[in-house]
C-alpha cells in the first residue's frame, strides 16, 4: 500500500496540479520535501487545529510557517476583516486605518519614526535594503552566510533565474561572528550601505542559535561608524518574541526593521519601521503594488496586534512551547534517543544527535503526523496563542507514540 492509498482526496489535487502548476507545486512547499505522510491540500483550520482534504485533523505546529499567532478564525480579527470587508476592500486610496495601523506600529517599535506597509515579507526586506541605498547613496549590504532574507533575486536560496548583478553589491560574514562583520565591512569601504540581519540564526536543518549580546552590539558598533544602516529582519520572529522587536531584551536597536507574517494574523500585509534619518530614503524609493492600501488586512493587524498588547498571549505561546519542549526532551530521553529542541521556546526545532542527512528528523515528523502531530523536520516550528494545555498534553501523546515508533526502527 502506498503512502497516498489513505489520502484519494489529496492524491488527486496533487495530480491535478501536476498539469497546471510548475512541477507541481513551487516556493518552500515544494523546495522543502516533506516526508510521504505529509498532506498538500488542506480544508479547515480553526485555532490550532488543521483538517486536510482528505478529512485527516492534525494539532499544527507550523502555524501557516508563522502568520498565525492568535489562532486561525480568531473571534477579533474575524471581526475585523468582517467589518472592514462589509465596507469594501481595494479602494481608490486607503482608508484611515492605515493611518491608525501606522501610528500604533510608531508607537510600539522604539526605532520607528515612520512605517511603509506592503504584503510579504520580501517586499518589506527589499525596500530595507533599497531605503539604506537611497539614504546613504551607497551600494555595499552584509548579510549573514545562509540567511533567508525572502524570494526576490538578491536574495532567493535558488540561483535559478538569477544574475550575478543581481548580487553584485552583497558581501557576507558569519552569524554571531562580529569580526566576520567586521572584516566584511572593511572590504566594503566608503560604500557601506547597510547590514541585514536575522534576530535568531534559523537555517533548514541546523541547530537554531540565538544571536549573543556581544555580536548585535558588534553590529550596531559597525553600522555606527560608518554611517550604515543596521536592518533587523524581524519578518519571521516578529510580533512572536517581543512587541518591541527581538533584539529589544539584548538592547540593540536597528535602524529599519522588516515585519510580516504574524503581524495579521494570517492576513498579507508586512510593514518597514524605520528611524529618522532614513524617512528620506524611503522617500526616494519607488513601493507599491495594487493591493498595498487594501484595508482589510490593515483592519486584521489593528485586531491582532491590540489583542497581543492587551492579552497574555505571547506569554501564553512561550508557555506553551516551554512545555512542549520539555515534554518532548523528556519523552526522546526515556527511549534512549538523543535530541535537541534548539530556538525560541515560541517556534523550536527539534533534532537528532548526529542525524546529518536528516533522516531521524524526517523519519519522526512522518511518524508524527501520520498521528496527528503537524511540525516540521528541518524548519522552525510555530506555537500561537490558541495552543492550550489540553492541546499541548495531547499533541505529546501522539509525539511519545511517534518517538516509540521510531525507537522501534532504529
Ligand atoms: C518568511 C521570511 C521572509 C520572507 O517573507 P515572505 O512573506 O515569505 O516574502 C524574510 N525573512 C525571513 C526571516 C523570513 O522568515
Amino acid at each position: 500500500m502506498s503512502a497516498g492509498d489513505g489520502r484519494p482526496q489529496d492524491r488527486e489535487w496533487r495530480r491535478r496540479a501536476a498539469a497546471v502548476l510548475p512541477a507541481g507545486m513551487y516556493g518552500h512547499m515544494a523546495a522543502q520535501k516533506l516526508p510521504e505522510g505529509y498532506p498538500q491540500f488542506m480544508d479547515h483550520g480553526e485555532g490550532c487545529r488543521l483538517r486536510d482534504v482528505d478529512g485527516r485533523e492534525f494539532i499544527d505546529f507550523m502555524c501557516g510557517w508563522g502568520p498565525i499567532v492568535l489562532g486561525r478564525r480568531h473571534p477579533e480579527v474575524e471581526e475585523a476583516v468582517r467589518g472592514q470587508l462589509s465596507r469594501g476592500d481595494v479602494m481608490n486610496g486607503p482608508t484611515p486605518v492605515m493611518v491608525e495601523l501606522a501610528e500604533v506600529l510608531t508607537g510600539m517599535i522604539p526605532h520607528a519614526d515612520w512605517t511603509v506597509l506592503a504584503k510579504n515579507g520580501t517586499d518589506a526586506t527589499t525596500a530595507c535594503v533599497s531605503t539604506a541605498r537611497a539614504a546613504t547613496g551607497r551600494r555595499k549590504i552584509l548579510v549573514a552566510a545562509g540567511a533567508y532574507h525572502g524570494a526576490a533575486p538578491w536574495c532567493s536560496p535558488s540561483l535559478g533565474g538569477v544574475l550575478p548583478e543581481d548580487r553584485a553589491h552583497l558581501d557576507f560574514f558569519e552569524y554571531n561572528d562580529a569580526a566576520s562583520a567586521e572584516a566584511a565591512a572593511d572590504r566594503a569601504g566608503d560604500d557601506l550601505a547597510g547590514i541585514i540581519v536575522s534576530p535568531v540564526r534559523q537555517e533548514l536543518g541546523r541547530r537554531q542559535e540565538h544571536a549573543t549580546a556581544e555580536f548585535a552590539r558588534g553590529l550596531r558598533g559597525i553600522a555606527d561608524a560608518r554611517g550604515a544602516a543596521l536592518i533587523l529582519d524581524d519578518v519571521r520572529c516578529g510580533f512572536r518574541l517581543d512587541l518591541a522587536g527581538s533584539w529589544e531584551p539584548l538592547g540593540v536597536r536597528p535602524d529599519l526593521a522588516a515585519w510580516s507574517k504574524a503581524i495579521a494574523n494570517g492576513q498579507p500585509l508586512a510593514a518597514v519601521t524605520g528611524r529618522e534619518w532614513l524617512r528620506a530614503g524611503a522617500e526616494a524609493i519607488y513601493v507599491t503594488g495594487s493591493f498595498w492600501y487594501s484595508p482589510v488586512p490593515m483592519a486584521a493587524a489593528l485586531a491582532t496586534l491590540r489583542v497581543l498588547r492587551e492579552t497574555d498571549a505571547l506569554e501564553r505561546i512561550r508557555a506553551a512551547g516551554e512545555t512542549f519542549a520539555s515534554g518532548l526532551r523528556a519523552q526522546a530521553s526515556a527511549l534512549g534517543l538523543e535530541v535537541e529542541v534548539s530556538g525560541p521556546a515560541q517556534m523550536p526545532l527539534l533534532q537528532f544527535a548526529g542525524d546529518e542527512h536528516q533522516e531521524l528528523s524526517r523519519a519522526f515528523a512522518d511518524e508524527a503526523v501520520r498521528r496527528g502531530v503537524y511540525l516540521h523536520p528541518t524548519h522552525n516550528w510555530f506555537l500561537s496563542a490558541a495552543h492550550g494545555p489540553e492541546d499541548i498534553a495531547r499533541a505529546l501523546e501522539i509525539t511519545d507514540e511517534a518517538f516509540a515508533a521510531l525507537a522501534a526502527r532504529v
